[in-house]
């Protein structure tokens, strides 16, 4: 089991690590330091919101929303910003070079093809929250969102999102907390999918999309139609 793939299990089930995990978390001081900080978390949304969260995290308070049980919308926008802030890194990140931001979110993409094939809390409400949490003002729709996840990345948890332009092209937008971006934009190219990483709320966003046409239509779309404070 490699970083990522622990980084995956902790968030998807924080209590109940298989032995794979167990073994890499006491090989792996910065994955002991993540199943540190998500425990932490999941204890302050616990006492913040004085409701035992029981299986943790907050993509599961939401999900639970939706299956009938009674949470607010403010629970679920606190719950965001406490994953968004999350901050813990991987050395390898931290040296990285030009491009490495798109290249790495092109990665990212390659390595969840489910989310072009599955819907996943495609809610545009939940979008606009997200976005705003982030420190993203949605002026216009982006398209029709289709799938987003919290995923683990290098920077501890972002979210990832699929959505359909008004053209019907499938594009993903990653949203990175904590890591500034010293260049306006970076571009990748990797195995015929193309990224641009431009500094953005707190921290960067990548749009990554399947050809350069469509790459350059909705970075000017994301450009045109979210406002990033500060
Ligand atoms: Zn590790
Ligand atoms: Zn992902």
């Amino acid at each position: 089991m490699n970083c990522l793939e622990f980084r995956r299990e902790k968030l998807a089930d924080p209590r109940r690590l298989s032995r794979e995990a167990l073994t890499h978390m006491g090989a792996c001081a910065a994955c002991r330091g993540f199943a540190i900080e998500v425990n932490e978390n999941e204890e302050r949304i616990a006492t913040a919101l004085d409701v035992p969260v029981p299986e943790g995290l907050a993509e599961r308070i939401i999900l639970r929303r939706k299956t009938g049980a009674r949470f607010s919308p403010r629970l679920w926008a606190l719950a965001a910003t406490v994953v968004l802030t999350f901050g813990f890194g991987f050395q390898q990140w931290k040296d990285a070079g030009s491009q490495e931001y798109a290249r790495l979110a092109i990665e990212h993409v390659m390595h969840e093809p489910e989310s072009f094939t599955s819907a996943r809390l495609a809610d545009p409400e939940l979008f606009r929250r997200v976005m705003h949490t982030f420190g993203g003002e949605m002026q216009a729709p982006l398209g029709k969102v289709r799938y987003m996840k919290l995923c683990p990345v290098p920077e501890g948890t972002g979210w990832h999102i699929v959505f359909e332009t008004e053209n019907g092209k499938l594009a993903t937008l990653i949203l990175i907390p904590a890591k500034r971006m010293k260049a306006d934009s970076e571009q990748a190219r990797v195995g015929g999918w193309n990224a641009v990483a431009r500094p953005g709320g707190q921290g960067f966003y990548a749009v990554i999309t399947d050809s350069p046409e469509t790459l350059g239509k909705v970075d000017e779309l994301v450009r045109s139609r979210v406002r990033w404070r500060s």
